[in-house]
């Protein structure tokens, strides 16, 4: 008999699974709302300027290779990536310090000591500690699944023994002393939808991650990437239906057996989501069955932060800015608290500003430059009216952008425009407008998380951003890697 699944959504989270799902021998279609692939790394083209709208930091890049060896493919015939040189700029707009992190440890060292040498040694010491999260979170526990809530417990004593009740700004205040480099190596967290004052340090182990395997770019940006799945899955008769939005998740007998379209349904033995579980549970399953992510748990759940994010191109070419500069404002803590805990859109602001044309070329027109600006903001639980306010804000940030780094900015726009938590929460049906779904604090990760095989229904499963192990491209890819051991270990009990 055929083994049929269906894959709803098509982040790298369902890419991933539609693949590892084609390998394992099931006949795959994979359905996406949107007209274009690759969810919150879809691409936007304006004027001859390439905008990926999301992720840009490429780490571990085994993760994307495994997908393609799953077909005795090679990942370089499909799309390259190169290794940044910095990784990142800081850019303190207080004092207007610079410092460049990078892949040389010496380079690093050398720039952590303008700010204070006693750091050198306590960075050291930092980087020893994050490995030994890494060995754990990463390299034990991100690939298996969390739903055997004896096996989270057996895990506490070693979690306990890295301080994961630790944030991650309290385990780097541990081991750095000067603020402004807490402030680089606690921001992390941020990159996944957590604040950095309450996020498990358990976290950490980016940093590690970042410093074992690099910090790259995909040439032709992430976007290629995605084209590169489209192809490989094309090759392997994977189906690909675009502007195709489920409206519902048909169940029987506590069983998941299809889903509904505006005008059809379409049945088969698996369904994988990789939609916003909290969207999911709230608005999809609609039955009396759905008995643990019930819709006033999933409200009450904490939810990661909004992102404000400007689009824009310009007619001059700012060789000096680095590829990814996070340029940090005059508060943290309490920017943060204002963010996550207040609620509050603050008069100022930190921002990523991303420049991929400080590496690729092809993704302006000649003799311009390509840039896209985050700035995160409170998610939708608190209103802002920002389809009259996104304007403002939009001119808030350039402005703060050109009296800083980027000089004579305005009068060298040549496209401009964005996207605030309104368009997140329409286009990629993401509750609360969130960037990230649910924040990644203790009490929601791991077993504490939305599970990626369904408490409630069988044959439902969920990979992504609100699954184990969470957020960001390394982390939705591995929910994949997790959706396997469990579809393994299913067909060994049967
Ligand atoms: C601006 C930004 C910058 C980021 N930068 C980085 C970075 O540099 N590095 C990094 O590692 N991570 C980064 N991230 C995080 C990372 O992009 C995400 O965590 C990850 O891409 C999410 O993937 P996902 O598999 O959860 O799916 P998503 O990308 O969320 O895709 C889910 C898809 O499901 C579709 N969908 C929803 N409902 C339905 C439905 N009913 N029917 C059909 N389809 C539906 C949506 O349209 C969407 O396309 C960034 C995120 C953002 C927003």
């Amino acid at each position: 008999m055929n083994k049929t699944a269906i894959v709803v959504g098509s982040g790298f989270g369902g890419i991933s699974a539609a693949l590892r799902l084609k390998s394992l021998g099931y006949e795959v279609s994979i359905y996406e709302k949107l007209n274009q692939l690759g969810g919150r790394a879809r691409v936007f083209k304006k004027s001859g300027f390439t905008f990926d709208a999301g992720p840009t930091v490429i780490t571990a890049p085994f993760l994307f290779n495994e997908l393609f060896e799953l077909f005795k493919k090679n990942r370089e015939k499909y799309v390259k990536f190169v290794e940044l040189d910095p990784w990142y700029r800081f850019y303190f707009s207080s004092n207007k310090k610079i410092f460049d992190y990078s892949k040389s440890l010496k380079k690093t060292e050398k720039e952590i000591s303008k700010f204070d040498t006693r750091d050198v040694k306590g960075y050291r010491r930092l980087l020893n500690f994050s490995e030994k999260i890494f060995k754990v979170g990463f390299e034990k526990l991100s690939f298996v699944p969390f739903h055997d809530f004896f096996f989270m417990i057996r895990q506490i004593p070693t979690l306990i023994t890295l301080k994961s009740y630790l944030s991650v700004f309290r385990l780097v205040s541990k081991f750095i002393k000067n603020e402004q480099i807490i402030q680089a190596f606690s921001i992390q967290p941020l990159l996944l939808g957590g604040n950095p004052i309450d996020t498990t340090s358990i976290y950490n182990l980016i940093h590690y991650l970042e410093r074992k395997w690099g910090v790259h770019y995909a040439i032709g940006g992430t976007g290629k990437i995605v084209q590169g799945f489209e192809k490989l899955m094309k090759e392997e008769n994977i189906k690909i239906f675009k502007n195709a939005e489920i409206k519902k998740i048909l169940t029987k007998d506590e069983q998941a057996i299809g889903v509904k379209f505006k005008n059809k349904v379409v049945y088969a033995n698996k369904i994988v989501m990789n939609t916003d579980p909290a969207y999911t549970y709230k608005y999809l399953i609609k039955s009396k069955n759905n008995k643990k992510w019930h819709q006033k748990r999933v409200d009450k759940m904490d939810y990661s932060m909004g992102l404000f994010v400007i689009y824009f191109g310009t007619k001059k070419i700012y060789k000096n800015i680095a590829h990814h500069t996070i340029w940090m404002g005059k508060r943290y803590e309490g920017l943060l608290n204002d963010i996550f805990k207040n609620k509050i859109l603050a008069d100022d602001f930190s921002l990523y500003l991303h420049r991929p044309t400080a590496t690729d070329k092809s993704m302006a027109p000649k003799g311009c430059d390509s840039f896209y600006v985050l700035s995160p903001v409170p998610n939708l639980k608190k209103q802002i009216d920002w389809k009259n306010y996104g304007k403002t804000y939009e001119k808030k940030i350039l402005n703060a952008l050109e009296q800083t780094i980027l000089p004579d900015l305005h009068k060298n726009l040549k496209v401009c425009f964005h996207m605030s938590p309104n368009d997140f929460k329409n286009d990629y049906n993401s509750l609360y407008g969130a960037g990230f779904s649910v924040s990644p604090i203790f009490r929601q990760s791991a077993w504490f998380r939305f599970h990626n095989k369904s408490e409630d229904f069988k044959n439902l499963y969920f990979v992504g951003a609100g699954c184990h192990p969470g957020a960001g491209v390394p982390g939705v890819i591995s929910s994949a890697k997790v959706l396997e051991n469990i579809l393994k270990n299913e067909s060994k009990e049967s």
